[in-house]
């Protein structure tokens, strides 16, 4: 089998069992050849995680006039990087809003996007100390309040984010554990803010099966596409 071949099938193997839901493939793996591969054969929905290497690809991508890609940020973000962030073309979604002071820098930047983007709240929900996100539902309501008063009209409040705890003897009950705690700020979210629709991004390429099962919109999944 042909390497486009083979790589419509790992595409395949997933859309199959997602639904509804949008795959973000993950290329923090792979090279523009690999990412060029995966467009030709009709995926759209990119994700990176470090600034520099999405600037790097989404030029790549566009220079190739395969120009009407998705690119999700899902990476730490510093508040330092935000500005070039927002220049790069086709960035549709930043995941990884992780603090009030980076909402805060977003916001002041929104002058300088290209287009709307979208933004999901990261919420540690494994409460592990190597990942970021809102600690507890409190600061997470006090940045969506925020944003609201803001009411920037370029950023788009898309939804929350989260990743399964990494260091565990349980791994599917601990991501299903971590997944329910999201949902559940969603709900709250609902509730507080009168919302229809609160997007969950959650689930990877370890998880991302129990992550429907829990109710995802969206699952970034790298390795089990890409290596
Ligand atoms: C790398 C990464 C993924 C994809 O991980 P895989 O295990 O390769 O599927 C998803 N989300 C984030 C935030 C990541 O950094």
């Amino acid at each position: 089998m042909n390497e486009p071949d083979q790589l419509a099938k790992r595409f395949e193997s997933i859309t199959s069992k997602i639904g509804d839901a949008t795959l973000v493939a993950v290329t923090k793996y792979s090279d523009l050849r690999e990412i060029s591969l995966a467009y030709d054969i009709g995926h759209r929905d990119f994700g990176e995680n470090r600034v520099g290497d999405l600037e790097t690809k989404a030029n790549g991508l566009q220079l190739d006039e395969r120009d009407d890609v998705r690119w999700h940020f899902i990476g730490h973000l510093q508040t330092n990087k935000v500005a070039k962030l927002v220049k790069i073309p086709n960035l549709y979604a930043i995941h990884s809003i992780d603090s009030y002071k980076l909402l805060q820098e977003l916001l002041r930047r929104e002058s300088d996007m290209l287009s709307p983007v979208r933004i999901y709240f990261q919420v540690n929900t494994s409460g592990e100390a190597e990942k970021g996100g809102f600690e507890d539902y409190e600061s997470l309501k006090k940045s969506v309040s925020h944003f609201y008063k803001a009411s920037p009209s370029a950023i788009i409040f898309e939804g929350l984010m989260t990743m399964g705890t990494y260091r565990t003897d349980d791994r599917d009950g601990e991501a299903r554990r971590c997944f329910q705690t999201l949902k559940d700020y969603a709900e709250r979210l609902k509730v507080d803010f009168k919302l229809d629709k609160i997007c969950l991004s959650m689930g990877m390429s370890e998880d991302f099966d129990i992550a429907l099962e829990e109710g995802a919109d969206v699952v970034r999944v790298g390795s089990l596409l890409f290596k």
